[in-house]
């Protein structure tokens, strides 16, 4: 054993050692199964799960912290729980945010990514990468997550880039890719489209400007009548190509059929009729921009109306806006409105408060404007993500989310789902695989499976092609992750005749889907709810879709049950601070976990996250909280200290641990110390809770469990009454002839060996929660040689046969004792260090009990003598429990305080009984509640009974002063 553990517990140090040997030796690493992982049977099927992969321009922060710490926890217990386990960690490109982060490096340069080019800026953004990118995952290993470094991804990687191609061609081959002419939300800082989940709506106070078009008549003459129309934005109107009403809008009905003149312009536009116009709203007249408004675009469609595009990719006005080109946006409105207002055809200003969509990147004002884009034709793919969400005719779900009320977020959502935009005008990212002909103008995308670019047109011939310059959306390439890590489509990744794992290798050879089969559906994935629709959802459709063309591993076609990309979803929480407010910069509330790992050390605060972690509860982060269980930590670092010493001292005497027993459940003999028996039975109904617990996400119950076991039990009590047991004294072994020794020695090694075998379990129990200490002490528990390389590597501590509830009632009995003469002690003025007699009234079934577990009572009562008596002598202070009464003779008795104690008591119980009493009486109660609540009722109101005659005669019996 370790005689060298250090005094003081120092986080930093053991969790920079294990942190580092962990990653070094690639401990987590799940090599490619060479034989077909058994899916059913003792170890059950492994358990796979992916890590949300952050931006590779990310920063830990507290939320990462979370999703990490309950990842590693369900990953270390399935792992340790017999599961082959396997997380695969990986960074995004992240295609905005990682763009910006370099632009924002060149203008401090003095120069930009168009003067730069193409090719040179996509260089730059690979050395950033290169340079900076791995800041969040280095931050990642320092706190200990068991993930496969080896399969490390960067979904840039040439391996994931195969698969964007391939899930792009296919799905264009399958007619569920086009290109087409729509409006877009359009940032004019990123100069690229944005999804509608990549816009933030605020409410802004702006205006409502009222403007009056001129309505011409026969001859193309002003007839002196005006139509008057609204709108937020007067710049637009430079792309107005007609003005809309509804058909039976009876102030409008003679002007069916006419022509208005689009002021500032000089444009003639058509009135059109259409029954989307609302009578009520306004004047009941819209301007028609097609190229600027969503719904204007729709108009357009319908009517065949022209669309004119007024601004340029910075939101200028261009070429089209007449005397306007050239003037950004904002410029142009005031000027617009000034000439209208000269001109006599501004009608009103009106304030007006408007839902207005910013960038969600760089918060620039989005523009909605005409693009031309490429777009998934969603439906058969949301189809296929909906069934594997909704219950099918057995009530059987595909995938099941945790909490429930999310399936009804995520059905709802992608029910109302809209063809998704898959293109982004960026130069970072998967470039589109579709190459523009100079001549006839169409498109040539290669067909599935083809490797190399086009040469020629695949319609004309021509060479003259060029590839599209968009990229494709960063989520297009996130949502194919659970099928590209596991080599899709690309299964020819092994040579041939060399095993090992084909993850790692990339030459051409033999079809080898071993990855996929072995991990394909992931078991469990494990995000937050902003990202909900963003990814969760791409995964589901794109996962379902691709994956069906993957038969299984023997041949059969695949089900959906087995295309989906994982089996369960848990939404975690977010972290708050102390006070329940968002963490935000602004408020400056913002804590760094890397700051706070430092102070307090890793364990203690995923155990502070963990201890507050259950499904749909917001986390509260108090700092106090890791105070406590760097505290907790301490204690257990202390208890191994003064176990090892035992150990070591024990070892002195000729006394040895049975170490074949460490590493088991522990099991104790009937007749082995009461103590023995009871903190075996404890440790028992922790382990089944805490495996129940964690099986329904409940990491704050099975933390509690295990911190009441740990410090309560084992630390306060066991460690206390254990003590007894360990007197090593030389000269017994010496002189040990006599039976009575030799028996009494192998009591003390018993009890070492329990001490020892319980530590080294509640370490197990401890570890998915708190890795680095546990492994730590682990290893000191087998002085340098350990069973396995780390405890992680260990089975999880499971309840075996039946727990046995004799020991846990009469020790609770035993510890209720303690604690009510440590509480008399304390009412009636007893010195700290003082020893006393006791007298201990009780009925004949607790007294056998009482009478061995004396030697415990005096230890940790501070108690000269149990005295078992038929009746407490009258004058001693005296408590009472249903099951006995207990009286010490008091240093001095305070009449007073007595007298009040006793009232105050006197009152509960009268209070308690009549509840009791009038919940029995009631026989509707009675009638529906369940024959043991009843049960519990009439046993509780029998001791409330008990009680408050005692109490009542107690305070009968007190002298009168
Ligand atoms: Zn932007
Ligand atoms: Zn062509």
């Amino acid at each position: 054993m370790p005689h060298d553990l250090p005094k003081a517990y120092d986080p930093t140090a053991i969790e920079d050692h294990w942190a580092g040997t962990w990653v070094r030796e690639n401990l987590f690493a799940v090599p490619t199964p060479t034989s077909p992982v058994p899916s059913q049977g003792p170890v059950g099927q492994p358990f796979v799960i992916l890590l949300p992969p952050p931006n590779v321009t990310g920063r830990l922060h507290m939320g990462h912290m979370l999703n990490q710490t309950e990842m590693d926890i369900l990953t270390r217990w399935r792992r340790m729980s017999g599961r082959l386990a396997l997380w695969v960690p990986g960074t995004d490109h992240a295609g905005i945010a990682t763009q910006m982060m370099v632009e924002r490096q060149l203008t401090e340069e003095g120069t930009s990514r168009q003067k730069l080019g193409r090719e040179a800026f996509a260089e730059r953004v690979w050395a950033w990468k290169q340079h900076y990118g791995g800041a969040i995952l280095e931050q990642m290993k320092r706190l200990g997550v068991s993930v496969d470094w080896s399969r490390e991804y960067f979904t840039m990687d040439e391996r994931l880039s195969i698969a964007v191609r391939e899930a792009f061609v296919r799905l264009y081959a399958q007619g569920l890719i086009y290109r087409g002419a729509y409006i877009v939300n359009w940032c004019p800082r990123c100069q690229t489209a944005i999804s509608d989940l990549e816009v933030v709506h605020q409410e802004q106070k702006g205006h409502l400007w009222e403007i009056k078009y001129p309505v011409l008549g026969d001859g193309g003459k002003e007839t002196g009548e005006f139509i008057t129309v609204a709108t937020t934005r007067p710049e637009t109107m430079l792309g107005d190509t007609a003005v809309a009403i509804h058909p039976e809008d009876e102030r409008y009905l003679h002007l069916h059929g006419k022509k208005l003149l689009l002021p500032l312009m000089g444009r003639e536009i058509p009135i059109v009729v259409d029954p989307w116009v609302s009578r009520e709203f306004g004047t009941g007249a819209v301007k028609v921009t097609p190229a600027h408004d969503p719904n204007d675009f729709a108009i357009g469609e319908r009517h065949h109306l022209p669309s004119i595009n007024v601004m340029d990719d910075r939101a200028a006005i261009n070429e089209n806006g007449g005397p306007y080109q050239g003037l950004d946006r904002y410029v142009a409105r005031k000027k617009i409105v000034a000439d209208l207002e000269a001109q006599g055809l501004l009608v009103a200003i009106k304030e007006y408060t408007n839902n207005v969509g910013h960038c969600d990147r760089c918060k620039t004002v989005v523009e909605p404007r005409l693009s031309t884009q490429w777009f998934i034709k969603i439906q058969p793919l949301a189809e296929k993500a909906i069934a594997a969400v909704k219950p099918d005719a057995d009530g059987n779900k595909a995938i099941r989310f945790t909490p429930e009320n999310y399936e009804k977020i995520y059905l709802e959502w992608m029910t109302n789902i809209h063809d998704w935009c898959i293109s982004r005008q960026l130069w970072w990212g998967h470039r589109i695989p579709a190459w523009h002909c100079g001549v006839c103008h169409k498109i040539t995308v290669p067909q599935p499976g083809a490797t190399g670019d086009p040469a020629a047109c695949a319609h004309c011939g021509s060479e003259k092609i060029t590839q599209e310059t968009d990229v494709l959306d960063t989520w297009f390439s996130s949502g194919l992750l659970p099928v590209s890590v596991f080599g899709w489509p690309n299964f020819t990744s092994r040579t041939p005749g060399a095993p090992g794992p084909s993850h790692l290798g990339t030459g051409e050879g033999i079809e080898d889907r071993a990855d996929f089969d072995a991990f394909y559906p992931t078991s469990l994935l494990v995000t937050g709810f902003d990202i909900l629709f963003f990814w969760v959802a791409r995964m589901i459709m794109l996962g379902c879709w691709f994956s069906a063309d993957v038969p299984m591993a023997d041949g059969s076609s695949r089900p959906l049950a087995e295309s989906v990309p994982f089996k369960e979803v848990y939404i975690h929480a977010l972290v708050r601070d102390a006070n329940r407010e968002k963490m935000s910069k602004t408020k400056g509330n913002v804590i760094d976990p890397i700051e706070i790992v430092k102070q307090y050390g890793t364990d203690a605060v995923r155990f502070t996250l963990a201890s507050m972690a259950s499904p749909g509860t917001d986390i509260a982060f108090n700092v106090a909280r890791t105070e406590g269980y760097r505290a907790f930590a301490n204690k257990i670092w202390n208890a191994a200290r003064f176990i090892f010493m035992n150990v070591d001292r024990a070892a002195e005497a000729g006394i040895t641990v049975d170490r074949e027993l460490l590493g088991e459940m522990p099991a104790v003999a009937d007749d082995a110390p009461i103590e023995a028996r009871w903190i075996v039975a404890e440790l028992h109904a922790t382990a089944a809770k805490v495996n129940e617990s964690l099986e329904n996400y409940r990491y704050d119950e099975a933390a509690s469990i295990i911190y009441q076991f740990f410090w309560g039990s084992f630390c306060d009590w066991y460690l206390e009454i254990v003590k007894l047991r360990l007197d090593f004294e030389g000269d017994q072994v010496v002189n040990g002839t006599e039976g009575e020794i030799l028996s009494d020695l192998r009591g003390t090694r018993a009890a070492l060996t329990t001490l020892v075998q319980v530590f080294e379990c509640a370490l197990r129990l401890l570890s998915p929660f708190m890795p680095f200490i546990t492994e730590e002490l682990w290893h000191a528990v087998y002085d340098g040689k350990p069973p396995a390389t780390s405890i992680a590597f260990t089975r999880y501590p499971k309840a075996a046969g039946t727990i046995d509830n004799d020991a846990l009632n009469a020790m609770d009995l035993v510890q209720r004792l303690i604690i009510e003469i440590r509480a008399l002690r304390k009412e009636t003025g007893f010195e700290e260090r003082a020893i006393t007699p006791v007298e201990v009234r009780t009925d004949v079934v607790y007294q056998e009990l009482f009478a061995k577990s004396s030697p415990i009572i005096e230890r940790l009562a501070r108690v000269s003598n149990v005295n078992l008596v038929s009746e407490i002598t009258a004058g001693l202070a005296k408590h009472s429990t249903p099951a006995f009464d207990v009286g010490v003779n008091p240093p001095k008795i305070d009449l007073a305080a007595e007298r009040e104690r006793l009232t105050k008591d006197i009152a509960r119980y009268e209070k308690g009984l009549a509840a009791a009493e009038r919940q029995l009486g009631n026989e509707g109660f009675l009638a529906k509640a369940p024959a043991h609540v009843v049960e519990g009722l009439k046993k509780q109101e029998a001791e409330t009974r008990l009680l408050l005659e005692k109490a009542r005669a107690a305070l009968e019996a007190l002298p009168k002063d």
